[in-house]
């Protein structure tokens, strides 16, 4: 087995289709070096080794890989005629980590390794350049100190050991830049670290350059298991047996004087994603030099120079005399970094982020990737290379990452805003977009302020309408799957969840984070998309729905086949949905209309009332208010199918629970308030869940399943008589056997042929069911042979087959993560493995009676891509997710097919 990979000179042992065992970093350095790219010669220890690392340790691994590295330093020693460790003319190498995919933070790495006080002393004979000897040296401490021998802040509160012994001389010497040091002052640096190294770690710094080797591929290993690349990896669900490699390779410098420099540059703008060639470089600088922000970098290009002097408001005269562009000053190196970033576009076929640095006049590259972009670039890029004949069709779509289509589908925060902004504390980004408003901690006050913010412990249904009104919302508790981040994504707002640091007091109407006190009425601004939550106002800007956006919608519609419905409960929402292609809805909620002020009284009157007739009084006053509800939706979605659903939730959602309104209830019904408090007692349920709900109320009380069905049938007969086409699909919720579903079959279709009676006239429609009780989906062949349709409603589903309460598993399911007893929140992505399996199931079981039945799902999971992709899979003819969700689910409906 190889454990170690060499490249440069225009030849490598590995490429870049090895980057599992590689590393991004590493076989793109070995790509680069195979087509010709001029990279430092060097050799990647691969992610294997970190593995082996793990399991037998520091002795065990290290003499298992020294004679491959000793000849791969030799390799490395050839091609440069230098020599690791020499004291005439010596090889610095650096040491670099290198993932599969690149984490940022997890691994800093160590430039100039090798020196020593003698070789420093032949570095500088040899280039006849002392300050640059003396540069890389005391640069080289610092980082080595810092990456392998934990030279890091003793607390938060103090800076870097190596940065306060700088500032002090910067301070004696008066002056400002590190370019200003003399060679004495790197001299007196250099002893100054090495003495801070002492005292902290009680060691002299190590001078025998093998072993200054090995300490650094060892810190990369052991930084495969620090705190903040474990943190990475779990937030992206990384596994960690992926290991890290780790690269050494030639150092070249940058640092050589006014013929030298180093920089980074992009071939397309990375948040626009314009086809603009650019970056940033600085002349007489190492490493991260540029991205330190100690000095000013210039602009690579000419035009990106003069883009940048506007917005610094810097004169011309100034700019070229302090600020050229790499193609002004540099012409010649210029173009050769330009022939490079074209042929690596063209060769990866997707825009590069790349690292070079300039020695002496001749220019290196150091390293290349696919570059991170904003959602907006990502659909540029992928429909212009498209459109230029780099990639195909099917490749432009896979490229789109459908979760990062959200950002174009919200208001967003001016990034330049968003840089001096005062995070104060941070939530759960629970649903995407950028809100600005004024505290309120009451739904019903919401509509005090213009612009307001909802601050709430948690929400409930009763705030619903508060919500709708509010900029943004926020929550102290509750998961991505609370209620207040499920209404939010369905309302396209932006909400920040779960933000336990938040210590909320209705009563005194304060919020206190870390002990700073907010009021109502003060301003406060969150980040949906990072779950930030910020002081103040910050501006925001609205988001560009570039030509490439459509276009690239249009494009999924040519190789997707299954359809993608919405989860909508007004004609806004329907509307909304269709204008991003909804092909129908998958899923109206009935109850939602139902709390409204003036029809929640109705409702509460319905409930409240112990004869039949009462009831139905409460009904026919409900009746007008759902038939018009019901137009409005049919006529927003003409032509296309509409799931409704008959009312689900437990009947105590709807009942006051301030006295005020109790009060006020039993004024209007004429009944005592004992009546309504103790209705209102025997309402409650020990677990609602499970509780009475779903069908069991139209069970019980087959009115108000009669009503229902009654307003959509007339709603639909309405419009045929305006001449719209509606065409409803009336689904009955939480069926768990057969007779339960034919029970409501028949209360609907025997209402339905009465109003065709009274009309003269009819419609068609059809009569199905959720499937989201595991015995209905164990008994999908019995219920097929009456349902005209499925819908998995996967979050009931979940539930059940979890038996996890949604509304109680915030306070577990965070720790099952943490702890890896579950991957990820089964609410959020759909568990294949178990429910899934009653999706499929279910499935089977129904179309092997009904070979034709038409399935969907309308859990929440319709809009995250890898349930997407399970639901074209298992063969659903759609999945439905609210409005804002539809693009991205359309994009993921055709990549599973693709
Ligand atoms: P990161 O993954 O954080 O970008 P890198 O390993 O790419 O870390 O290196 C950090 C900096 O050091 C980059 O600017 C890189 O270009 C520079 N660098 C790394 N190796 C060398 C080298 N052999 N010669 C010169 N500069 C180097
Ligand atoms: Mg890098
Ligand atoms: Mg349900």
């Amino acid at each position: 087995k190889t454990r170690v990979y060499k490249f440069g000179n225009k030849t490598a042992d590995g490429n870049s289709k090895m980057k599992n065992l590689l590393g991004g970093k590493g076989a793109n350095l070995a790509e680069m070096s195979l087509i010709g790219i001029p990279v430092p010669p060097g050799f990647t220890i691969t992610t294997e080794v970190c593995t082996e690392y793990n399991l037998l340790g520091q002795e065990a691994v290290v003499n298992m890989i020294t004679p491959e590295v000793e000849k791969a330093i030799e390799n490395i020693e050839n091609i440069m005629g230098a020599k690791f460790g020499d004291k005439e003319n010596p090889l610095l190498v650096s040491v670099r980590s290198g993932a599969r995919v690149s984490m940022p933070g997890m691994m800093d790495t160590v430039l100039n390794l090798g020196l020593n006080d003698e070789v420093v002393i032949g570095l500088a004979n040899r280039t006849g350049n002392e300050r640059f000897a003396w540069d890389s040296y005391r640069r080289f401490i610092q980082m080595y100190g810092d990456v392998v021998l934990g030279m890091k802040p003793e607390s938060k509160e103090d800076i870097d050991p190596f940065e306060e012994i700088m500032e002090a001389l910067k301070h004696k010497r008066n002056i400002e830049l590190d370019t200003q040091f003399t060679v004495q002052d790197l001299k007196d640096l250099v002893y100054d670290f090495k003495d801070a190294v002492k005292k902290r770690t009680g060691h002299d710094f190590p001078t025998n350059p093998y072993d200054q080797l090995w300490g650094a591929v060892v810190a990369v290993f052991n930084s495969w298991n620090g705190d903040r690349a474990v943190y990475y990896r779990n937030m992206h669900g990384y596994p960690s047996d992926w290991g890290t490699a780790v690269n050494v390779q030639a150092m070249v410098y940058g640092n050589m004087g006014d013929n030298s420099g180093t920089g980074v540059c992009f071939t397309r703008d990375a948040g626009t994603g314009e086809n603009l060639f650019n970056g940033e470089y600085l002349i007489n600088a190492q490493g991260e030099d540029v991205v330190a922000g100690t000095r000013t970098p210039q602009q690579i290009t000419k035009i990106g120079s003069i883009r940048w002097a506007e917005l610094a408001k810097v004169e011309e005269d100034d700019r070229l005399a302090n600020y050229p562009s790499l193609e002004e000053l540099m012409p010649t190196i210029y173009n050769e970094l330009n022939d490079y970033q074209e042929k690596l576009e063209k060769h990866y076929k997707d825009m590069q982020d790349m690292e070079f640095t300039m020695q002496d006049g001749k220019l290196w590259i150091l390293q290349t990737r696919n570059g991170k972009r904003t959602g907006a670039a990502m659909v540029k890029i992928a429909m212009e290379m498209l459109k230029e004949g780099l990639i195909t069709e099917k490749e432009a779509l896979l490229r789109v990452e459908p979760n990062k289509l959200d950002e174009l589908l919200h208001p967003v925060f001016d990034p330049k805003a968003l840089k001096k902004a005062n995070v104060i504390a941070q939530g759960l980004p629970a649903s995407p977009g950028a809100a600005t408003g004024q505290i309120v901690f009451f739904a019903d006050e919401a509509a005090k302020y213009k612009s307001s913010i909802l601050v709430r412990i948690e929400t409930s249904p009763e705030d619903l309408e508060g919500m709708n009104i509010a900029k943004g919302i926020l929550t102290a508790r509750g998961g991505m799957t609370s209620h207040a981040a499920v209404v939010a994504r369905g309302m396209g707002k932006c909400c920040v969840s779960g933000a336990g640091a938040l210590k909320i007091n209705y009563k005194n109407r304060t919020l206190t984070v870390d002990g700073h006190e907010y009021q109502e009425g003060d301003w406060i601004s969150l980040n949906g998309s990072t779950g930030n939550i910020i002081e103040g106002k910050v501006a925001t800007i609205e988001p560009e729905l570039s030509g490439e956006f459509a276009e690239i919608m249009e494009l999924s519609d040519k190789y997707a086949t299954m359809a993608v419905r919405t989860n909508a409960d007004s004609p806004k929402d329907a509307k909304i949905a269709r204008s991003f292609g909804a092909q129908g809805i998958g899923l109206t909620r009935t109850e939602h209309m139902f709390f409204e002020v003036d029809r929640i009284k109705a409702m509460r009157e319905m409930i409240l009332s112990d004869t039949v007739k009462g009831r139905k009084q409460a009904l026919d006053q409900l009746l007008p208010m759902q038939r018009d509800d019901f137009e409005g939706i049919f006529e927003a979605m003409a032509g296309l199918p509409v799931t409704v659903r008959l009312l689900d939730p437990p009947l105590h959602e709807f009942v006051p629970h301030a006295l005020a309104q109790q009060k006020e209830l039993a004024e209007e019904m004429h009944i005592s308030l004992e009546a309504v408090k103790s209705k209102i007692v025997e309402l409650e349920e020990f677990n609602p869940m499970l509780g009475h709900r779903g069908c069991r109320l139209g069970i019980t009380y087959p009115e108000i399943t009669e009503m229902q069905a009654r307003a959509i049938i007339e709603a639909a007969l309405n419009l045929k008589a305006r001449g719209i086409e509606a065409k409803p699909e009336i689904m009955v919720p939480l069926i768990g056997t057969i007779a339960e579903f034919e029970s409501q079959e028949g209360i609907i279709r025997a209402t339905a042929q009465k109003v065709f009676e009274e009309r003269n006239d009819s419609i068609e429609f059809l009569v199905g069911t959720m499937i989201e009780i595991p015995r209905a989906a164990l008994t999908a062949n019995l219920i097929a042979e009456k349902a005209d349709f499925f819908s998995f409603g996967t979050n009931d589903l979940t539930q059940m087959a979890f038996g996890y309460s949604r509304d109680d598993a915030g306070k577990f399911l965070p720790i099952y993560i943490e702890k890896g007893i579950l991957k990820v929140d089964p609410f959020e992505v759909l568990d294949q493995e178990g429910v899934g399996q009653l999706v499929q199931m279910g499935t089977e079981k129904g179309r092997s009676v009904k070979p034709n039945l038409k399935v969907g799902i309308c859990g929440e999971h319709g809009g995250e891509p890898n349930s997407v992709e399970f639901c074209f899979n298992t063969g659903l003819n759609y999945v439905s997710c609210s409005p804002y969700r539809v693009p991205i689910a359309r994009i993921a409906s055709a990549q599973a097919a693709i």
